[in-house]
Formats: structure tokens, C-alpha cells, sequence
């Protein structure tokens, strides 16, 4: 059926990808991907031919144009598979504009879920799911990193951040400054791969121990959410005196 697929493809090991995802790949009119030699080499691992279809590069910033042609040819009655580098698309990812682009004119946009490193995170690290904001990238000057954490501080929920190896130590750091060292947390690393690894403690250790140790690899950093406020006896007398006094008017 014509329309838009967007595919879910591994975060590290080749096998992580659902049967339903290969059928879309097998059966798409077009395959377009962010990168196209990762989508080729995935195709190849699981033995999906890719016959003399086009393999065609997208991104949300190879602009107006190259988001036309995609459109064209659901336009024309065909089916385009899109998938990301790795995981799912949108997320941290491009697909945004295209998937905007293709509801705007009614197409048919639908997925084949799979993984994402928000999830695979999330399940590992032991802190509540119950609610959780994901925030993405931080930006890489400190004092705009500051400005951002300090903005999710109080979300409740627990936090999810997205990170390079470089940058990590540096933003626990931060993280530990914004959000009190003693914030339970979790680093965790190269998910589904050989060397995955969850670094558990507070904000203040895991800062420490990523000074000492610099990980390597893809990184996720999970921060528990804010413990409630306990007012203090002089926070309180304050409220009842404001209490009293807009009474008393
Ligand atoms: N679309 C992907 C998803 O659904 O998770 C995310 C793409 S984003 C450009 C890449 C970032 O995701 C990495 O820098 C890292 O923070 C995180 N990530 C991706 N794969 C990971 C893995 N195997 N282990 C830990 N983090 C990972």
C-alpha cells in the first residue's frame, strides 16, 4: 500500500529488528535511510534483496527538494520505507519534516516499531518508568547545559539524556551541580552490545567515576526524578501569614 513506513532498525547488535520491519524492507518500492551504506549492509546481513531498487538518502536537512521526491512517489502509488542510522526514527534522529510532510497531504504514514535506546535504558537501569521525560541531547556549552538541566530539575518524572563519550563526565558534572549530587542515576552504555555496561549511584559518584574512567561508546544517562519538597517551619509560617493577611483585607 502506498504511504510512508517509517522502519526501526538495531542499536548495536544486527539482529534486533523485528520480522514485520524486514517484510516492509523486502516489499518497499523505495528504501530511502539517513545513511545508506548502514541500510545496505543491514539488508545484506538479513538477506533482503535489494533488486534494482533505489536506496535513496534522507535526512530533515536535505531540504524542500529531497522531501518532494519522497512524496512523489507516494504521490505516484508507492510505498517508501525510511529508516534512521540506528533505533528509531524521529527519535534523536531525522523523520520529523517527512512524517509532518506526508500527514499534511493525507498520505498513509504508519511503523514498524522496534528498538530505541530510550527504552532499552529505561528497562535496564532500576529506576521507576512509571513517568519519564527524555531531553534528548544537552547542549555543549556549559553554561547553555546548565540553563537546560536546570529547566527539566523538576519534571516528575525520571530523566532521560542522550550523550557522547566526550561529553559525558562534563555533564554529571553539571547534572550534579543543577540537581544535587546525591540524585540516584545511571549510566548505561553500549546497550545490546558486547561491551554494554550500567554504571548505577548518585550523580556525584557516577560524575567521579566518569572522570577517573572516561567511557567510551553510546551513552544514556538516567537521573531520578526530584523528591518532593518538604517546605521548611519558616516556609510555612510565611504561607500562613500571606493566608492571614489576604483575609484580613
Ligand atoms: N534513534 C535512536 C534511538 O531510537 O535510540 C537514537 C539516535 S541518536 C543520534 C544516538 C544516541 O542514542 C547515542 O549518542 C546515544 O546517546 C544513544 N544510543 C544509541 N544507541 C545506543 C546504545 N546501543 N547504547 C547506549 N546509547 C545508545
Amino acid at each position: 500500500q502506498a504511504g510512508l513506513y517509517f522502519v526501526a532498525t538495531p542499536i548495536g547488535t544486527a539482529r534486533d529488528i523485528t520480522l514485520r520491519a524486514l517484510d516492509i524492507l523486502a516489499s518497499a518500492d523505495v528504501i530511502a535511510a539517513e545513511d545508506t551504506r548502514s541500510m545496505k549492509r543491514l539488508l545484506e546481513i538479513h538477506g533482503v534483496p535489494l533488486g534494482d531498487r533505489p536506496v535513496l538518502s534522507y535526512h530533515d536537512h536535505s531540504g524542500e527538494k529531497a522531501r518532494a521526491k519522497l512524496m512523489a512517489h507516494i504521490a505516484d502509488g508507492r510505498s517508501v520505507a525510511y529508516a534512521s542510522e540506528a533505533g528509531t526514527p524521529l527519535i534523536a534522529d531525522p523523520g520529523y519534516h517527512l512524517s509532518r510532510a506526508a500527514a499534511e497531504e493525507g498520505y498513509l504514514v504508519t511503523s514498524a516499531p522496534g528498538p530505541s535506546a530510550i527504552i532499552t535504558a529505561l528497562s535496564l537501569a532500576g529506576l521507576p518508568t512509571d513517568a519519564f521525560f527524555f531531553a534528548g541531547f544537552l547542549p555543549n556549552t556549559r553554561k547553555a547545559r546548565m540553563t537546560s538541566i536546570e529547566a527539566v530539575a523538576d519534571v516528575p518524572g525520571t530523566l532521560v539524556f542522550y550523550e557522547s563519550p566526550k561529553r559525558v563526565a562534563a555533564m554529571l558534572a553539571d547534572a550534579a551541580d543543577v540537581l544535587g549530587g546525591q540524585r540516584q542515576a545511571v549510566m548505561a552504555r553500549e546497550l545490546t552490545k558486547k561491551f554494554e555496561e550500567l554504571r548505577r549511584g548518585t550523580l556525584d559518584e557516577l560524575a567521579q567515576g566518569a572522570a577517573e574512567v572516561p567511557p567510551k561508546g553510546e551513552i544514556v544517562v538516567l537521573v531520578e526524578k526530584a523528591k518532593a519538597k518538604v517546605a521548611s517551619p519558616e516556609e510555612i509560617e510565611a504561607a500562613l501569614r500571606g493566608a492571614l493577611e489576604t483575609q484580613s483585607v
